[in-house]
């Protein structure tokens, strides 16, 4: 199963994500999550990234092209991925058309999760509050302003990534602002 989740930041795609790792024992692939592991591990790739990362903007094409296309060889997906948080751009969706025409992979699903974007911010408030409850770091991009600037790079950068799958016939949407358990039900029925 090679699938990708698109969505605005706060849409749940990661919490789906996790689940679907469950159900197909396949790794879930977050640019996100990698370049943030990159960032603590002080790597050239992570001192590069920290600060426009910081300040909810976009990393380079160059750099998370390079991570997926090397991260999507190794063994553990051998079963297939879910890609969380890439492609970004529609630079990014052809680069991965490329790479993938390439290694002779096909992607089986592409699903979009559509969420009122009035209820996005309150969701990430949400989410910074439980992570500090519960003991842990607060994503340093997890505020009111950072936010809004990762939304307006969502708008401006990433929508266009679905009307490309759209154009091509192969987007699934799901409404995002069902339950989580609702939202996974629904993404069931697509990957059955
Ligand atoms: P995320 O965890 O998906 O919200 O990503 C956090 C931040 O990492 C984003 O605001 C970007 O700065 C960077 N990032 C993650 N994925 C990408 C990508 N595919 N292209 C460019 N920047 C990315």
């Amino acid at each position: 199963m090679r699938l990708i989740l698109l969505g605005p930041p706060g849409a749940g795609k990661g919490t789906q994500a996790a689940r679907l790792v469950e159900k197909f024992d396949i790794p879930q692939l977050s640019t996100g999550d990698m370049l943030r592991a990159a960032v603590k591990a002080g790597s050239p790739v992570g001192l590069k990234a920290k600060a426009v990362m910081d300040a909810g903007g976009l990393v380079s094409d160059e750099i998370v092209v390079g991570i997926i296309s090397d991260r999507i060889e190794e063994a553990d997906a051998k079963k297939g991925f879910i890609l969380d948080g890439f492609p970004r751009t529609v630079a990014q969706a052809e680069a991965l058309d490329a790479l993938l025409a390439k290694k002779h992979m096909e992607l089986d699903a592409i699903v979009e999760l559509k969420v009122d974007e009035d209820a996005l911010l309150a969701r990430i408030e949400n989410r910074a509050r439980e992570t500090l409850a519960a003991g842990g770091t607060v994503r340093a991009d997890d505020n009111p302003e950072a936010f809004k600037v990762r939304l307006d790079a969502y708008r401006v950068q990433t929508a266009p990534v679905s009307a490309y799958y759209a154009s091509k016939g192969t987007l699934k949407t799901v409404d995002g602002m069902l339950p989580i358990d609702g939202v996974t039900k629904a993404l069931d029925k697509i990957l059955a």
